[in-house]
């Protein structure tokens, strides 16, 4: 029989493509969505997927919903993709992104509890959750100090699990994820925008690019190698925290020079706008990835240069305004 996962938040980057992985291992997907009427199929549609996936209505914040699907999917995996993503809106949202971050992952894990204690669980812990730390690189060990709401959350969240995990010895697996970037990001996030502004400014569209703090310093990856290590982790026998990272920062400084000098567009046009610097920042952050390395054979195979031309080369063939 075919196994089943269910993934919240399929809409967003990493549930199109960890779907399109899941698949290829012969899975049936269920995509828990807000409403199937507005919600944006952009990036499974991209990748040819939308077809392929059901569709279920679900609030995350209401548990007999979840407790609904369960029964009738009875899932062998869930993977908990869902969050207010957005560091920045978390600054103005900061308790709706920590209702909605925290609440959802309480509910799945409950739900999980009373339903059927097998089923394994993934949560999105992000590396924001480390705020500024005191020394790098970061690890699995690595104490938290959270900067923003959006990694309050996190951080909560991340505890809630590692609870769940150890008081009711339920498979919950917690990737703590550095910054991962795709075709399939959304416009607002840095790397994205980045590569789109500069082609608008390339074809006549656009003067210049607003930047805030450039100086910072930021581990990039590639989020279809990421969810593979989501993936791998949940094969395993007993659940963990893992990194993943690709082990090493670049500021985003040398990102937008070396997005504007691909595309031949002066680099004057960037313009640095202190409005735009965020309350409280995170200088330098970057982990190491050696324990999703030595326990999961996990490693990350791109440079920096070689993600971003990925990037510019897919926004090239798909770009419209
Ligand atoms: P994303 O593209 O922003 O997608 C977020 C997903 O969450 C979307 O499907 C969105 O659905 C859903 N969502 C947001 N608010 C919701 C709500 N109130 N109710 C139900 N669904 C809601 O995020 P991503 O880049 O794929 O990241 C996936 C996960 O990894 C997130 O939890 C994120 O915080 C975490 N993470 C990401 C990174 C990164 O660099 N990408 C790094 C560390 C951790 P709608 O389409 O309905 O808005």
């Amino acid at each position: 029989m075919k196994k089943v996962a269910i993934i919240t938040g399929i809409t967003g980057q990493d549930g199109a493509y960890l779907s399109r992985l899941l698949l290829k291992n012969d899975y049936t997907v269920i995509g828990l969505v807000r409403s199937k009427s507005s919600s944006s199929l952009r990036g499974l549609n991209y990748l040819n997927l939308a077809s392929q996936i059901v569709l279920e209505e679900c609030d995350l914040t209401d548990l007999s919903q979840i407790l609904r699907i369960l029964k009738e999917y009875n899932p062998t995996e869930i993977y908990n993709l869902a969050a207010q993503s957005s560091v920045s809106l978390s600054f103005a949202q900061p308790i709706g992104t920590f209702q909605f971050n925290t609440l959802s992952v309480f509910n799945l894990l409950e739900a999980i509890k009373q339903f059927n204690p097998l089923i394994k669980f993934y949560q999105a812990s992000s590396s924001e959750m480390f705020g500024e730390v005191k020394h790098l690189p970061i690890t699995e060990d690595t104490e938290f100090h959270p900067k923003s709401p959006y990694a309050i959350s996190k951080a909560a969240a991340h505890w809630i699990c590692v609870n769940y995990r150890e008081s009711y010895n339920l498979f919950v697996c917690c990737g703590i994820l550095f910054n991962h970037e795709s075709h399939l990001r959304t416009d607002t996030f840095f790397v994205k925008k980045v590569i789109r502004e500069a082609i608008k400014i390339q074809k006549g569209l656009s003067d210049q690019l607003k930047v805030g703090n450039l100086d910072i310093k930021r581990d990039i990856g590639y989020a279809p190698e990421y969810v593979e290590a989501m993936f791998k982790m949940m094969q395993q026998p007993k659940a963990d925290s893992y990194l993943i990272c690709t082990g090493s920062s670049v500021s985003l400084k040398y990102i937008v020079e070396y997005v504007f000098t691909k595309l031949e567009v002066p680099t004057h046009k960037i313009v640095v706008d202190e409005k735009l610097f965020r309350p409280s920042e995170i200088h330098d952050i970057y982990g190491s990835n050696k324990h999703i390395n030595t326990s999961l054979n996990w490693e990350y195979n791109h440079t920096i240069e070689t993600l971003l031309d990925i990037l510019v080369e897919e926004e090239l063939q798909n770009f419209t305004v």
